[in-house]
């Protein structure tokens, strides 16, 4: 038997930590589903209703996706073998990156797309390699306080690799941000943001952050994982919807959110991409995703841009009117967005908690988020839409919200 010393104090600590999460309502618990994502789902013997995935259009459990990777896997096997660079490239790759640069080529001249098998390492791949486009020390990196945690260990990690210099800022009050640039005298800036705001649904400035690294010859990386599908005519994503177009944005879309399968893209004008071919080590060392995936995120573009994509878009736009119009709470605060994310804000862990465990009684799945996914004090309910929502199931889900914020304010809960 082997064992060291060093070990146990590992595990000791471990155990201490986790005792420790627990008793500050921190612990995160992983719950096994026993049926496709879609709205009703099979969690520990019995059914939900769900308003928490991102499955915004509800392609997941989509039939003709589900033929498509079947058809994926006749025709490609179902392992692709290898790096994209050594054997693991396929034809269905190729087409799928065709298909997405397509879909910017309005928005990006000259737009080339590179696929991921998540928007996590897509984020590290594409800030790490495009942080090595000046000499060391001399690239400025602007990121928005509330980006996404992938977002934020990419730029760590260039912070690491390139000594770039990270400074965050309010992405509410972009004037602070026109003077840090205008006073920023590093060949290489990168502004990073959120499309739309993963925790609160908020979308960002993208216009205006255009104009700003347009007028201080900066780069401009949106990451639009919640936006990719559901906004824009065509469900283009951000770009399209706020109709901007410059060969300096390096554009993000996941695809396991509204496109319903998995995966991740950055589409950004080809020099770039061919970059972080050459220096994307995330990219250069994973094997590449199933071929499979590829074929049938192929069939999802195809959904997302014709007619059935639109009128999911409609349906999905109807509820989010009909949240806005018909939820009102007494106390708890609902958020000034107008996507498919709706958060509710609790305040303390407890009540967010107790809020989340009585929606669980009334048959809702509707976790709740806590620190440090959103900043200390402001836990919240994170209510997400989904196309195959109907308007009854959402009138019914705000007649349960109303009588459960009156019972979780009577029983009154603090950290
Ligand atoms: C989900 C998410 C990601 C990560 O994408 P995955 O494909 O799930 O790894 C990146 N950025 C944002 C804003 C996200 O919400």
């Amino acid at each position: 038997m082997t064992s060291s010393k060093n070990a146990f104090k590992a595990l000791f600590f471990a155990q201490e930590q986790i005792a420790d999460l627990e008793l500050q309502l921190l612990k995160r618990k992983l719950r096994a589903t026993e049926s496709p994502c879609d709205t009703i789902s099979f969690v520990d013997g019995r059914e939900l209703k769900a308003f928490c995935s991102n499955d915004y259009l509800g392609l997941a459990n989509h039939p003709e996706l589900i033929k498509a990777l079947a058809v994926g896997g006749k025709k490609y096997g179902v392992g692709s073998g290898a790096s994209h660079l050594i054997s693991g490239h396929s034809m269905a790759h190729e087409i799928l990156e065709k298909e997405l640069a397509s879909f910017q080529k309005q928005h990006i001249p000259n737009a080339r797309a590179l696929f991921f098998s998540t928007g996590y390492l897509t984020n590290l791949t594409a800030i790490t390699a495009l942080a090595r486009l000046a000499p060391e020390k001399s690239t400025s990196i602007y990121s928005a306080k509330l980006n996404h945690a992938s977002l934020i260990d990419g730029i760590r990690l260039a912070a690491a690799q390139s000594q770039a210099s990270v400074t965050l800022f309010d992405h509410t009050h972009i004037d602070s941000l026109s003077n840090l640039l205008k006073a920023d005298q590093n060949p290489l800036k990168m502004i990073v943001i959120d499309g739309v705001f993963s925790m609160d649904g908020d979308i960002a400035p993208v216009k205006e952050l255009l104009m700003l690294a347009e007028q201080f010859d900066a780069l401009l990386l949106v990451d639009d994982a919640h936006g990719f599908g559901v906004l824009g005519k065509l469900g283009h994503g951000i770009l399209e919807q706020e109709n901007i177009c410059s060969d300096r944005i390096i554009y993000i879309g996941t695809l396991g959110k509204a496109a319903g399968v998995s995966g991740a893209f950055v589409c950004a004008q080809e020099t770039f991409i061919e970059w972080l071919i050459q220096k994307g080590r995330p990219f250069i060392y994973s094997t590449a995703t199933p071929p499979a995936i590829a074929h049938t995120l192929s069939k999802s573009l195809e959904i997302i841009e014709g007619d059935e994509g639109r009128n999911r878009r409609t349906q999905l736009n109807k509820l989010i009117r009909i949240w806005q119009d018909e939820m009102h709470f007494s106390q708890w605060e609902k958020m000034p967005s107008c996507t498919a994310i709706q958060p509710v804000i609790l305040g303390s862990n407890a009540n967010a908690l107790l809020a989340s465990k009585l929606l669980d009684e009334a048959g809702y799945w509707i976790p709740a988020i806590r620190p440090p996914t959103v900043p200390n004090g402001s836990a919240r309910l994170r209510i997400t839409f989904s196309a195959n929502h109907s308007e009854a199931d959402l009138r019914q889900l705000i007649a349960t919200l109303k009588a459960i914020e009156h019972e979780v304010n009577e029983k009154v809960v603090h950290d």
